[in-house]
């Protein structure tokens, strides 16, 4: 009988596993099965451009199933997970129809979720960037706050919708804030009487510097560049508590501001927490052999961001925090090498430990500027830095056609100032930190 092998998430890491299971093993041999809350995956590392409107939202995502040749794939939420049965459950996101699976090999790679730290307020009163609905949202929040500071009266108000803040100085809240300078400089012209002055970026870190993980050169590069480009820092500072009218740090200072960024941290997905007989990280995920096993459960495998994989022989080393980073880079890498095992356990051979040395770290600063680190220590900022930035990812994005369609975003970007339309076609998450609009003269009141 052909082995069931299912396979939780459609994003980087469990549409690697599927693509290298195809390869390995004959059709005889498993039934492979997708299963994701999205038909599609998602290519992050563009996504604050998405943000920013310099990349049209359905160019950076690629239907799991284009990826995909003999795989089954099941859109639908996991709502169950039964180790001890051996089967899931998942629910298709519209009509809640639950489809369940069993299976003999199971792969976890449900991903992250922005981590919050409990912090009061994050989750009603920020926005989030993980998601493409996250980037939609995130850009038509900007243009309706610039549309209701264009006719409000100048003061305290019309300050507070202007004052744009991100929080989180890693590479995504340095990107976010780099891609929102260019964002306003193309839109601001078309609300006049507001001028470029007038609007308040602002990118707050906990830490006392930016990039804290990488280089220091690097951090440094970036604080520079976003100093230029008018982006107030505040570091060693971090939030303690967010409501409608704006944040409030540690140290107490206040800042009013209508649109907050959370780009602080992520944890793994949450429907893995409860998971019972495995190891669970301090922050929920899944801790597993250098294999990529799940410890105390067969067959059951965990990868991606959702899974602590230590990059050291000694069990004991890596609980001191020698572990694979959750980034896209490694979950690519960490598929191959997941489905190799797979296909070793079910034809009875050794599995291998998952072994890489990562080739660097780049980010986008916006302004055709960027900062990039490889292997040696070896720091290029700058104009080359950005290039390489674009031609690597622009390699990387799934599909020729997405690759043509962000060439032709980023030429027409170099002729034509950003898209001011804000279109509501989307669900919001969370409260609005806007007020709401008051009603037209001569409307019909509220049923
Ligand atoms: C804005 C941003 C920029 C980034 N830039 C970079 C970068 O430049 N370079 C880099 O290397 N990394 C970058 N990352 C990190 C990178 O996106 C992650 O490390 C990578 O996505 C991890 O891959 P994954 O497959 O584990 O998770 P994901 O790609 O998140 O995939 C998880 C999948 O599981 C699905 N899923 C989750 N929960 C459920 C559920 N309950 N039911 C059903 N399906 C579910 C999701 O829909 C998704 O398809 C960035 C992340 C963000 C948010």
């Amino acid at each position: 009988m052909s082995a069931r092998i299912v396979i939780l998430g459609g994003g980087f890491a469990g549409v690697a596993v599927a693509q290298r299971l195809e390869k390995k093993l004959r059709p005889d041999e498993a039934q492979i099965a997708v299963v994701s809350r999205e038909n599609f995956t998602l290519f992050t590392p563009m996504l604050p451009e998405v943000s920013s409107g310099s990349i049209e939202t359905r160019h950076v995502v690629t239907p799991v199933r284009a990826q995909l040749r003999r795989s089954t794939f099941v859109l639908g939420e996991i709502t169950r997970i039964d180790l001890d049965a051996r089967e899931i459950e998942a629910r298709h996101p519209i009509t809640g129809d639950a489809t369940t699976l069993g299976y003999d090999q199971l792969v976890l790679g449900l991903g992250s979720v922005n981590a919050t730290f409990g912090i009061p307020g994050v989750m009603e009163h920020t926005l989030p960037l993980k998601t493409i609905e996250d980037a939609e949202t995130l850009r038509n929040r900007i243009i309706a706050a610039l549309e209701q500071a264009v006719v409000t009266e100048p003061g305290a108000e019309r300050d507070r919708l202007l004052t744009f803040v991100v929080v989180g100085g890693g590479y995504t809240g340095c990107e976010a804030a780099g891609e929102l300078v260019d964002l306003f400089r193309s839109v601001v012209p078309f609300y006049h009487p507001l001028v470029l002055a007038d609007v308040r970026m602002i990118l707050i870190e906990a830490g006392k510097m930016l990039l804290a993980d990488l280089p220091p050169r690097m951090g440094q590069y970036t604080t520079g560049n976003l100093q230029r480009r008018h982006v107030e820092l505040v570091l060693g500072d971090g939030v303690k508590q967010i409501d409608a009218d704006g944040l409030t740090l540690a140290s107490g200072t206040a800042i009013p501001c209508a649109t907050a960024i959370w780009s602080a941290g992520v944890r793994p997905s949450p429907v893995l927490k409860d998971l019972p007989g495995v190891v669970h990280a301090r922050n929920g995920g899944i801790v597993v052999r250098r294999d990529m096993s799940v410890i105390g459960r067969p067959g059951v495998w965990a990868i991606g961001d959702c899974a602590w994989i230590p990059n050291v022989a000694d069990a004991d080393q890596a609980d001191r925090g020698a572990w694979y980073p959750a980034t896209a880079q490694h979950a690519i890498r960490e598929g191959p090498v997941l489905a190799d095992n797979i296909v070793a356990t079910l034809r009875g051979r050794p599995t291998k430990p998952f072994v890489y040395t990562s080739l660097g770290t780049m980010a986008s600063l916006g302004g055709r500027r960027g900062v990039a680190a490889f292997p040696g220590g070896f720091v290029l900022t700058g104009f080359l830095a950005w290039f390489l930035w674009r031609t690597y990812y622009l390699a990387r994005l799934p599909g020729l056609d997405r690759r043509l369609r962000v060439t032709v975003d980023w030429t027409l970007g170099l002729l034509f100032p950003r898209d001011i339309a804000e279109m509501r076609l989307y669900t919001e998450r969370g409260g609005s930190p806007l007020p709401e609009m008051p009603a037209p003269v001569g409307a019909p009141p509220p049923p």
